[in-house]
């Protein structure tokens, strides 16, 4: 179908929805009327999922398994059939929740091709969203139906299975809503809203039934509802239109990621067990303690894990801030910054230890001929490639780190001025590109300040241009007034 065919059929349907709406009440031709509307949603599912890759069509088909349940469902109550049980469950029954793992294995599957990892903030955020509704669940629609013994058991076990199922498509319908696939957002996006109105219509059944328990009787509000569950089971179809779930999967970027709306979202979630106590206490009793004290420990668990989690995420963020302010980004190298930072420490520690020191200055010869021969991305190379070929002799000990421009500065330990030379040699013949560098050295006194060092190593790679370039020179003994 094209845009424009999905566009008319869309319209048709809520067209359809509105007609439903307004018309007179009369359970025969209202059932009929939702079947109809049923069947061409279910029929507009599978026409789009030629639109979908062949492999990505699994939950595409579970959703229109589920929504044949629902329709299947409804024929029974059209045809009046008696051979339904009279009171107790029935097979309305079992295709209404037949309905469920139909829809929950589409959304995980759905889930499984829009992110490749396990995104464990959104699920601690799910479980805790759906916690809290749970105990809502229990105490309004579960509870009730489970201390009710003039109904048989089997009958209180069917009715309770609707909401615990419906609690288990919230927490999925929440992850799907929080994978992140960069390309395709917008379907399983759908796909949330579909279900979560689904839902949430379900969750206006409860509501009524508390409000009026002869909710029966206001025939518009059942009929309201389902259209709800129209309009939502159309979105869901319309989903098929969008049908690109892989997304870049890996929810990485934005794993602990905690937005102002999920902050409110879960904030609310953890005040329906407080709020639910003093409900109770005031309209009465207490019956669901155990219940509140339950779910209360599971959300406070929950938060802890999440706390934890964004806890880790903050010190390893500081981490690599705290990294990448000290590396230089062309080079990989140690920048200024780092090097100011550590090289007084150093300094101290091999006074103390009495260890011998030598500090060079390097700087690439006519440079910026280089790069206005060859261009500056060129010249970037260079550098990179210099810093990994000098890298490559240096001991693991030694310090290599980029000063500024192309000067760098490297430290060597343990050995006397004379064999750092040499050492600095050894760096002339990798140098990449038939480049050259000049250099000078200065072995530490022992006495003189980072700063001195430095300068003297600076007066030394000057005699070293001076000289000609493409050569290493030793500093002079540093001059102490006594
Ligand atoms: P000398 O032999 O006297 O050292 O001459 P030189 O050309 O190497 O020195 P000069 O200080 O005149 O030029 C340094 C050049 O290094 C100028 C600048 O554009 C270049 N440069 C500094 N940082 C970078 C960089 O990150 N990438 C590139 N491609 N060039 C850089
Ligand atoms: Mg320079
Ligand atoms: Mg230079």
């Amino acid at each position: 179908m094209t845009r424009r065919g999905w566009q008319l059929y869309a319209a048709v349907v809520v067209a359809a929805v509105v007609v439903y709406l307004a018309a007179p009440g009369g359970q025969a031709w209202e059932t009929s009327f939702q079947i109809g509307v049923q069947v061409t949603l279910i029929a507009g599912l599978l026409a789009g999922l030629r639109r979908v890759p062949a492999g990505d069509r699994a939950p595409w088909l579970f959703f229109a398994l589920g929504l044949t349940c629902t329709t299947l469902a409804t024929l029974p109550l059209q045809v009046g059939a008696d051979w339904l049980a009279a009171d107790g469950p029935d097979l309305a029954d079992l295709l209404f929740l037949a309905f469920y793992p139909a829809v929950a294995t589409g959304l995980a599957l759905m889930i499984r091709q829009s992110r490749r990892r396990t995104d464990w903030a959104a699920l601690v955020d799910a479980f805790t969203v759906t916690a809290g509704i749970g105990l809502l669940a229990w105490s309004y629609a579960i509870a009730p139906v489970l201390r009710d013994e003039s109904t048989a058991l089997v009958t209180r076990l069917v009715t309770c299975a609707y909401p615990l199922a419906d609690l288990v498509l919230l927490a999925m319908t929440i992850l799907l809503a929080r994978s992140n696939g960069r390309e395709g957002r917008r379907a399983p996006l759908m796909v949330a809203v579909a279900i979560g109105g689904y839902l949430a219509g379900d969750c206006a059944w409860v509501v009524l039934r508390h409000v009026n328990e002869g909710w029966a009787d206001f025939w518009w509000t059942a009929r309201l509802i389902n259209a709800d569950y129209l309009l939502c089971l159309l979105v869901l179809t319309l989903a098929v239109a969008w049908p690109r779930v892989r997304g870049d999967g890996d929810g990485a970027g934005a794993v602990h990621h905690l937005s102002r709306r999920q902050l409110a979202v879960l904030t609310l979630a953890m005040l329906m067990s407080p709020t639910l106590l003093i409900t109770q206490q005031l309209t009465g009793e207490i019956v669901d303690g155990l219940a509140i004290g339950i779910g209360s420990a599971i959300m406070f668990l929950l938060v802890m894990v999440r706390f934890t989690q964004l806890l880790k995420q903050a010190e390893r963020q500081a981490a690599l801030v705290r990294e990448l302010s000290r590396r230089d980004e062309l080079t990989g190298l140690h920048n200024r910054r780092s090097w100011n930072e550590e090289f007084p420490v150093f300094l101290a520690r091999a006074r103390t230890e009495n260890i011998p020191v030598v500090v060079g200055m390097i700087d690439l010869d006519h440079f910026k001929a280089f790069n206005d021969t060859y261009g500056h991305p060129a010249g970037d190379r260079l550098l990179r490639e210099a810093a990994q070929a000098w890298g490559e002799q240096l001991r693991a000990y030694d310090v290599l780190a980029r000063y500024g421009g192309e000067e760098f500065v490297v430290l060597l330990t343990g050995s006397p001025a004379t064999e750092a030379v040499t050492a600095i040699e050894r760096l002339r013949d990798v140098t990449p590109q038939n480049q050259t560098f000049s250099a000078g050295l200065a072995e530490w006194d022992q006495q003189e300040t980072p700063d001195e060092l430095i300068a003297r190593a600076d007066v030394a790679l000057y005699a070293a241009k001076a000289a000609g370039r493409n050569r290493v020179c030793l500093a002079e003994e540093p001059v102490r007034v006594s």
